[in-house]
């Protein structure tokens, strides 16, 4: 594992520092269309897609340059840009398994967010046995027909466009018959219904599809390999936020601090608690085993390898860590913790969130739960690690129906 930087990494990390100081937006960004534009500048700097191939509009970049930039952006609290799954899901996916065509065709416009995307894959009886879905795609000759239900569609509202897996074929073992097409979202077929969340905000939908058409020219892949190609996608977003992560959680953790500072209890700064001194130092302890973690990972892709099932490891332990820190801050705040808005400046969180907004630390505690479910539940994470890293013996169907199969 190394831990340094080369002279270049460090060059390139001022350059990128100097652009964001220079190009930050003046303004706090409140809309789609803000959002949109910063997006836009960040990709005409060369700052989105760097790792995807330049004959498509990417940056051919290394994976420390990526983690580079976003970590810059996370020093700044600089916004997110928007066409998240697109950025981080769909375009992978078309620059692995797309056609030639496919990568001229879609590639760029999700880079420049001319067109928006969101991930059709959860349905409301496959969450995490994901091969359990049951939407269907039907072969029509010239076109598919899909009719089926998709549930927790981040981004839906807005997409244009969404990378689905349907059934295609129900006589073979079910993980075989699924297969990946692209969905054009803008069609009478797509019905899409925003869910409001626990966090107050509708950031995702339910979708159903009903004689909804996919062109033949939609299809990923062969008919069949949605399967493999889901496990490749899924795997994507490892090195890309690895170090800007933990500058959030860092940057959460000195606001917290200064907040401990500010609150008096018992006639005294919170912060002289020795009790609240020592879990401050605790966390604090851990968010910087996670940033070892993150060079791991970088050392790991930067030689070309992939951490195989070492990636759930660190997927379980930062999002725990993440819930963990944001129910030390509610303890902390006391009843500033949860207001989602009114709270005096110094106990407010002002930082970026992953979905784009800037939350109260009562926003920021709800999300936390988001990430031990998304992308793979902590305790499906828990089940990989056990089978393929400790070589536990692997999980049966009547283990997971409490012996009943
Ligand atoms: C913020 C957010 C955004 C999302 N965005 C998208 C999106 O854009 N597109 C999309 O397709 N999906 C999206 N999802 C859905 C996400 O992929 C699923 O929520 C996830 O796969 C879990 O599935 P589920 O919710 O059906 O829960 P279930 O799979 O029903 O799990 C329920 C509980 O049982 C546990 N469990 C399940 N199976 C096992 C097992 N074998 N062993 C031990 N425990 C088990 C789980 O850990 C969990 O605690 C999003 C989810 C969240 C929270």
């Amino acid at each position: 594992m190394d831990l340094n930087y080369t002279p270049e990494d460090i060059a390139f990390r001022k350059q990128a520092r100097t652009w964001i100081e220079q190009n930050l937006p003046k303004k706090e960004i409140r809309t789609l269309e803000d959002r949109l534009a910063w997006h836009r500048k960040l990709f005409d700097a060369g700052y989105l897609g760097m790792g995807w191939p330049k004959e498509y509009g990417g940056g051919g970049a290394r994976p420390m340059e990526q983690a580079v930039v976003a970590d810059e952006m996370a020093r700044a609290n600089a916004p997110a840009p928007t066409n998240s799954l697109g950025l981080g899901i769909v375009g992978p996916t078309i620059v692995v398994h797309g056609t030639d065509a496919q990568k001229r065709r879609y590639l760029k416009k999700i880079l420049s967010a001319e067109e928006l995307w969101c991930q059709l894959y959860s349905e409301p009886n496959a969450g995490s046995d994901l091969a359990a879905l049951r939407t269907s795609a039907v072969d029509q000759g010239d076109h598919f027909l899909v009719n089926g239900q998709k549930i927790w569609t981040s981004a839906g509202a807005i997409a244009d466009w969404g990378l689905l897996l349907a059934r295609t074929d129900t006589k073979v073992a079910k993980h075989k018959g699924i297969s990946c097409f692209l969905m054009n979202m803008r069609q009478p077929g797509v019905d899409v219904r925003p869910l409001k969340q626990i966090t107050g905000s509708s950031e995702f939908c339910e979708v159903y599809m009903t004689n909804a058409r996919d062109e033949k020219s939609y299809q990923i892949g062969k008919l069949g390999e949605g399967w493999a190609i889901a496990q490749t996608t899924l795997g994507y977003e490892l090195g890309g936020r690895a170090l800007a992560r933990i500058t959030n959680y860092a940057s959460q953790h000195s606001r917290l601090v200064e907040a401990a500072k500010r609150m008096r209890r018992h006639g005294k700064p919170l912060i002289e608690d020795p009790l609240v001194r020592q879990k401050l130092g605790r966390i604090w302890a851990e968010i910087e085993v996670e940033r070892y973690q993150a060079l791991r990972t970088l050392t790991l892709l930067e030689r070309g390898e992939h951490p195989g099932a070492g990636g759930s490891l660190t997927k379980l332990s930062y999002s725990e860590l993440e819930k963990r820190f944001m129910e030390l801050a509610l303890e902390i705040l006391g009843p500033y913790g949860q207001l989602t808005e009114g709270a005096p400046k110094e106990f407010q969180l002002e930082i970026d969130t992953a979905v784009g907004e800037r939350g109260s630390w009562a926003y920021a505690y709800l999300w936390s739960r988001a990430g031990t479910i998304y992308a793979g539940s902590s305790e499906i994470q828990k089940n990989v690690i056990g089978e393929r890293i400790l070589g536990l013996p692997k999980e049966t169907r009547a283990d997971r129906v409490g012996g009943k199969a």
